[in-house]
């Protein structure tokens, strides 16, 4: 059977009104985006649904594979479209039926959205119908439970038949709903966090703090890594690594050993709201969960948030970890994040960290050096690169250049 279309169905954004075109816009350059280097197929956005014509030679599984990917899509559909003629529609559902195992069962479904095409619902789906059941052997109707649904779209452009309904991502299009940092550690939950944001159409730049040599260059790679899973639903994604090393030997120094990860917390938070302004964000987001560690009891996140005006978007705040690490098995980061690099909290973490600290406190230990200074240089030093799906390291390319002089 040979589809030439794949019906590509909205989700929530048809609810948006005047913002449509906008929407519409950018989820055709994300498709587009997400598609890539793939050839044979050409993206067609309208008001209320999105097609791809595909050639013959098209990869229809993938295109289709990567379209589950992209958010703002609700469900995709292989497609025969044909002319509005009685023969026509007969012709594309007989061929689609004829893909039916020997014994299997179908029915009609006739969607009219054109109300003057000449055939009524009831007729069309009589006749439909009966042109299956006189030139396919071995296949009946059963309105009730049957094993395949033809569905007939009669339209004002054409008439669209097709069987599969494919579930898509749902959300939003990323690129609609303004820009966050990602405070992306190496763990489980901040990936997981990035990713119901993008959902809602944000975009995101992710920040981590690296401390060399307490921190292994493995810790950065994996970090690198994640942010390239990330990339593989929405494109490019920035990633800046701060050097955090100097704060955290300064903390160490000045805070009493129970308020250091308090404190430590308080600098991430200081260095991202600096951040989110040089780059013109809206929002912070991270992995916390409520309960699920020293910093983040109600009292440890309302001492670590004081440091800043900006929102902390939270996307994790009440969930169970296993509901948690299903989303991460789902989007692919799980086995990434469980490899045992340490990340910078977790060498500098004090045996027995004060999980309900004196917000008072931290202040007072904290105000025996003025942090700021360091806090800049800190921001001064970002590096910054753009990770997207195909991101090799220097190290990887260095092999592959070995391997391509080698043969
Ligand atoms: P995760 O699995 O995301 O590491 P976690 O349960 O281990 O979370 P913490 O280590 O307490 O929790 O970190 C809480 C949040 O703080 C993380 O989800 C992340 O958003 C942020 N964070 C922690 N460490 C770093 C880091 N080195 N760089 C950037 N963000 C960090
Ligand atoms: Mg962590």
């Amino acid at each position: 059977m040979h589809y030439d279309h794949l019906l590509v169905r909205y989700g929530e954004l048809t609810l948006k009104g005047t913002n449509r075109k906008m929407f519409v816009n950018q989820l055709k350059d994300n498709v587009k985006r997400a598609l890539i280097p793939l050839q044979g197929y050409h993206v067609k956005g309208k008001r209320d649904r999105m097609y791809v014509d595909m050639d013959q030679d098209a990869d229809m599984n993938e295109i289709i594979h990567r379209l589950t990917k992209v958010y703002g899509i609700k469900s995709i559909s292989p497609v025969i479209k044909t002319d509005k003629t009685e023969e026509a529609i007969y012709e594309a559902a007989i061929q689609l039926a004829r893909d039916f195992d020997e014994g299997s069962t179908f029915k009609i479904d006739v969607k009219r959205v054109d109300k003057s095409f000449h055939l009524d619902t009831y007729a069309l789906q009589r006749e439909v119908g009966g042109a299956i059941l006189k030139n396919v052997e071995g296949v009946s109707v059963n309105v009730k439970q049957p094993d395949h649904e033809v569905r007939v779209e009669i339209r004002l452009d054409a008439v669209y038949i097709f069987e599969k309904i494919i579930q898509g991502s749902g959300g939003l299009p990323v690129g609609t709903g303004g820009k966050t940092l990602l405070m992306l550690s190496g763990g489980i939950d901040s990936p997981v966090a990035g990713m119901e944001v993008m959902k809602r159409g944000v975009t995101i730049e992710a920040i981590h703090f690296h401390s060399p040599p307490f921190t292994s260059e493995k810790a950065k790679d994996k970090v690198i890594e994640l942010t390239r899973i990330l990339s593989e639903r929405v494109g490019p994604i920035k990633l800046h690594i701060v050097p955090f090393t100097e704060l955290q030997k300064q903390i160490n120094k000045v805070v009493h050993p129970r308020y250091t990860m308090t404190s430590t917390r308080r600098m991430m938070m200081r260095v991202s709201d600096a951040l989110v302004h040089k780059i013109g964000a809206n929002a912070i987001v991270n992995g916390e969960n409520l309960g699920q560690v020293a910093s983040q009891t109600l009292k440890s996140m309302y001492a670590i948030n004081h440091v800043t005006s900006t929102p902390v978007l939270r996307p994790l705040l009440t969930l169970d970890k296993e509901d948690i690490i299903k989303k991460a098995r789902d989007i692919g980061t799980y086995e990434t994040s469980i490899q045992p690099f340490e990340d910078c909290c977790t060498i500098f973490t004090p045996k027995n960290p004060v999980t309900e600290p004196d917000f008072d406190k931290v202040e007072k230990y904290e105000g025996v050096f003025n942090f700021d200074d360091m806090v800049q240089t800190a921001v001064d030093n970002i590096e910054t690169m753009t990770i997207d799906q195909n991101y090799k390291s220097e190290k990887e390319q260095s092999t592959d250049a070995l391997i391509e002089d080698l043969f």
